[in-house]
């Protein structure tokens, strides 16, 4: 399994949805965080129990946004939540991969150097891309303020930490398009990697 990462606005979306196309599975993390706290999931019940009955909102669900800005400025909280969730995603994590017959897949792990799920992985991809090219896209997808953008970008792990971690780097600095060689490229390596793994 690839683990993928990088900063926010990196472009961890546009790279995975690449090697969608190549038929290479995807296994989203975010998307498994989110499953994981739906109404009548235990880790729901759980970080009710942490943080109080005001983390959900009328119809029981949720509230993403007041949960991520108390455990922004929180590093216990955050350890907190974090122990609520990350056994349960490398679990969730584990049965799928089981369940695939692809010879590798990908796993967009977007705090994967923070939370130190470095060892999930068998090899690491950063998507790269220069900060000020972040904060820039962030603003144009998300209209965050540029304020928001390197607030967000000041609490991910440092663009060097980050890429001490990598096995390969993707920079993403050039038009969509370039990545697709790029992609391809990698696409080989990891299939011949996959190969030998045999
Ligand atoms: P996040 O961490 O916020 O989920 P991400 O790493 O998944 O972000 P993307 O959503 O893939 O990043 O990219 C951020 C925005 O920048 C998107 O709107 C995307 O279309 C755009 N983008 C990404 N790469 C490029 C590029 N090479 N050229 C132009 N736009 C790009």
């Amino acid at each position: 399994m690839i683990g993928l990462t990088g900063g926010i606005g990196s472009g961890k979306t546009a790279v995975s949805d690449r090697f969608a196309l190549l038929g290479v599975p995807i296994i989203d993390t975010d998307h498994i965080s989110r499953e994981l706290v739906e109404p009548g999931q235990p880790a729901l019940a759980e970080i009710v129990e942490a943080f109080g009955p005001e983390c959900l909102d009328e119809r029981g669900r949720l509230r993403r946004d007041h949960l991520r800005e108390r455990v922004f400025a929180d590093p216990k909280g955050r350890q907190q939540l974090e122990a609520i969730l990350h056994p349960r995603v490398r679990a969730a994590m584990r049965a799928r991969i089981a369940r695939l017959t692809a010879p590798y897949c990908l796993a967009v792990i977007p705090l994967l150097v923070e939370t130190g799920m470095t060892d999930s992985v068998d090899r690491i991809l950063v998507v790269d891309a220069p900060p000020a090219e972040q904060i820039r896209r962030v603003m144009a997808r998300d209209g965050a303020s540029e304020q928001q953008a390197r607030r967000i970008l000041a609490a991910q792990a440092r663009r060097d930490e980050r890429l001490a971690h990598a096995d390969d780097v993707l920079e993403n600095t050039g038009d969509l398009e370039a990545l697709d060689d790029r992609i391809a490229v990698l696409h080989e390596r990891y299939l011949a990697l996959a190969e030998t793994r045999r």
